[in-house]
Order: structure tokens, then sequence, then C-alpha cells
């Protein structure tokens, strides 16, 4: 049986490389290169303020001055040269070529008005310094500035920064295309369907499918098949024909009777790199390249042993195939201590808390079982607990990782 770091070796070894696309930017997408920016943001030196533009030099006007209006600027205007006297301006408005500081409304009396209301005549109530309540073209980004760099997936924030340069094409990593075929003769897919005697409900297809999506991949495919190794293999191949890069399986990997997936691929003249490895739960993992070069992952099917197999072997390889480092846990210390007795590396349901002083702890939930789905739903992290580790203390360090590679461990619904 292999350790953990001996089967991520094999998996990074065997993984795609990434394709990229050149695509117009959206949210979820995986930049695969830089981007730099085409213009400088603010595109124009504009005002901050509505207020009056002036030109006040380098040691600014003083309050008490006055100044005759002699034009108006908004938003939108054109570039204007500026005369005497000062102008109002809105702001966002471009500001004319000559002014160099901006007054707010609130800090000027106007004096005299035209008929139809606008501002004539101005005193300033306030100094005004060189360069106030001046944006500067390209103060925020620089026309060929690098403004995120590969590997960042956008969301709102980025989309925000991408739709104010005018970024209408990005290279982006083309979303792994992942199927998933669930076995068990047991299984019921209709929520609305009474259970049968010795009949379960398919729970881990539904988990895993949004994980698949949450991870950044594309699920192509997703059926549910009996105990049978033809039903298996046709549905193996419609997922190949679907385009499936990646093959999940759940349950039948085992060493039960009817655990045919193993010799269902040798039949194939499936590459097996893996089966079973030095972990809990979901130890009978198997890893296997097919024949025109897809892989092919075969969880167990106990629910939370497919979470651990989706989680940390094939998340890994969706990230190398989005172009992704390696992922390094958070240290995090143990509420309470733990005994670990076995030489298997542990991915435990945990839940992160803060205590009394604020201070950010890693509890181990209770009911660790993997068929155990109820704590899954209170849990907000993963913690992980390498092979070598033995009864750990209160407060001793271990390795936390957030629900899915895409998500920081989260603190929503945390109770001290
Ligand atoms: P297997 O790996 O096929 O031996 O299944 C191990 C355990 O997981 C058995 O108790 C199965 O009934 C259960 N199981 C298998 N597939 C699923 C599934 N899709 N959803 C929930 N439980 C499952
Ligand atoms: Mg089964």
């Amino acid at each position: 049986m292999i350790r953990y770091a001996e089967a991520l070796e094999i998996l990074l070894r065997e993984a795609p490389a990434m394709q990229k696309l050149r695509e117009m930017p959206a949210v979820g997408q995986v930049l695969a290169e830089a981007v730099v920016s085409g213009e400088d943001l603010p595109p124009f030196d504009n005002s901050a303020m509505d207020g009056f533009a002036l030109r006040v030099g380098a040691e600014g006007a003083r309050g008490g001055m006055e100044y005759d209006v002699c034009g108006a600027q908004a938003a939108g205007d054109d570039a204007a040269e500026a005369g005497a006297g000062c102008w109002e301006i809105m702001t966002g408005a471009r500001l004319p070529q000559g002014f160099d500081a901006v007054i707010p409304v609130e800090q000027v009396e106007v004096l005299v008005r035209h008929a139809d209301d606008r501002p004539q005549r101005i005193r300033l109530n306030a100094d005004v310094p060189h360069a106030q309540h001046i944006r500067r073209c390209g103060e925020d980004v620089a026309q060929g500035e690098a403004v995120l760099t590969a590997g960042t997936r956008l969301e709102a924030a980025q989309m925000m920064l991408l739709a104010a340069l005018g970024v209408a094409e990005v290279a982006a990593a083309a979303p792994p295309r992942v199927a998933l075929i669930n076995t068990g003769r047991e299984l019921v897919d209709d929520p609305r369907q009474p259970l049968a005697s010795g009949q379960i409900r398919n729970s881990n297809g539904s988990y895993l499918a949004q994980r698949i999506n949450d991870a950044g991949a594309e699920l192509v495919l997703r059926e549910t098949v009996s105990d049978d190794e033809a039903a298996f293999l046709a549905a193996l191949q419609r997922a190949l024909d679907a385009g499936a890069q990646v093959v999940l399986s759940t349950g039948a990997v085992s060493m039960g009777r009817y655990d045919f997936i193993p010799d269902a691929l040798r039949g194939l003249g499936a590459n097996l790199h893996f089966h079973k490895v030095k972990i809990r739960p979901g130890k009978p993992l198997l890893f296997a390249t097919l024949p025109d070069g897809q892989l092919f992952f075969g969880l167990p099917g106990n629910p939370v042993s497919s979470a651990v197999g989706l989680r940390f072997f094939v998340e890994p390889v969706l990230r190398r195939m989005l172009g992704l480092p390696v992922e390094a846990p958070l240290r995090l210390p143990l509420a309470d201590g733990y005994r670990k007795r076995h030489p298997l590396r542990f991915h435990l349901k945990g839940a992160l808390a803060v205590d009394t002083q604020g201070r950010l702890h890693a509890r181990i939930l209770p009911g660790q079982e993997s068929f155990k789905i109820a704590p899954m739903a209170r849990s907000n992290a993963w913690i992980v607990l390498d092979e070598d580790a033995q009864d750990l203390a209160a407060g001793a360090s271990v390795d936390v990782y957030g629900l899915g590679h895409l998500q920081a461990p989260s603190l929503a619904g945390v109770h001290a």
C-alpha cells in the first residue's frame, strides 16, 4: 500500500497539461496568462468632487479669494481648455487643461448667479492646496501594468477591474471535463421514490456533482448503474464519448464479491497505477489511465470516502489542469486532544471555531465514520493528520484545508 505523498506524485505526473482558451472574461475562469492593461485607469484627469476647478499653482489658493465662473464641465464632456477664472465641474468630469485643483461646492459661496441660476462669481471659503480632489490619469492602473496574474480565479472584484479596463478577451484554463458514474444496485436516485428493502439513496452523486462544479471543472456526464460490469462499461463509453478527460466512479472498488471495477478496467487494458492508499477514510481508492489517456478514479462508495477521494486525489489533478500550484494547508491549533492509533493519513470532518479571545482553532467533529453524512453538514474544513502523527494534545498544530480547493476554510456557521 502506498503513502499519500507517493500517490500524489503519481497523480501529478499523469495529470494532463493545462489547455488555454481565449475567451470573454467570466466569473469562475482561472487565468492562464497575466492580464496586462491596455488602458490607463482613470483614462483622463478628472474631478473627485462636484465643485469648481481652479488654477492654484504650487502654492495653492487662499480662502477668501474670488473667481469668475467661465465654464462648466460634466461627466462625459470632451476635453476642454481652461481660460481665466474657474469652471463649475461635476464628479468624474474631465479636468479642463490648465486647471490643477478642485474645491467642493460645499466650500464656496456663490456671490452672483446668472438668470438661469448658474453660478457666475464665487468666493472660496477654504484654502485649496495644489492638486486637491483630482484623480490622475493612470493613478489606479497605468497602461502596460500587469493587473492580474496567471492562476487568478475571476470573481466579482476581478470582473470589475477587467470591465474598467475594457478587457474583452482573456487567456483562461479550459475547465477539465469530468464524468461521474455511481455504481450500486442498492442506489435510488429519485428522492420521491420510497425505498424498497435493502435500498439506500444515492447521496454521493449530488455531493460529488456539486463539488466537481465548485472545483472549476465541467461535469459532462452523470449516471447511476447497477453492480453490473456491462452496464458500467457502457456508461464509461458514454462518458468518453461526451469528451470526459477524467472519469470518476463510486463504489465497487473494495474487496467484496461485487467489486468489479478493478477487473473491468484491466479487461479494457487500462494502466492501474495504484489501488489502496494508506488513508482513512477511503483506503481502497484506485487510480488508472485508460487506453486513450483519460484518467480514471475509482472512489469507494461510502459518502465520506468518496468526498475524501475527490478532495485529496481528484482535486489536485484538477488544479494541475487549471494551471494552479499544489495547495498548502493552513496550520491551526487543535481545540481538543485526539487519539490516533493507526499509521494512516486521516482526513477528518472538522469545524473551525473562534475561542473567547478571538483565536481560531480547529475542532475534530464527532462521527468520523465514513458512512456518517450528518457531520459533513456541520463541517467547514478538512483536518488532515499525516500517517506518522500519533496522539495529539490540545493546542497541537494540524493541517487544515478548505472544503474544496478553491474555497478557503469557511467560518460560516462557526459557533464559539
Ligand atoms: P462499496 O464501495 O460499493 O462497497 O460501497 C460501500 C458503502 O457505501 C456501502 O454501504 C454502499 O451502500 C454505500 N454507497 C455506495 N455508493 C453510494 C452512494 N452513491 N451514495 C451513498 N452510499 C453509497
Ligand atoms: Mg457497491
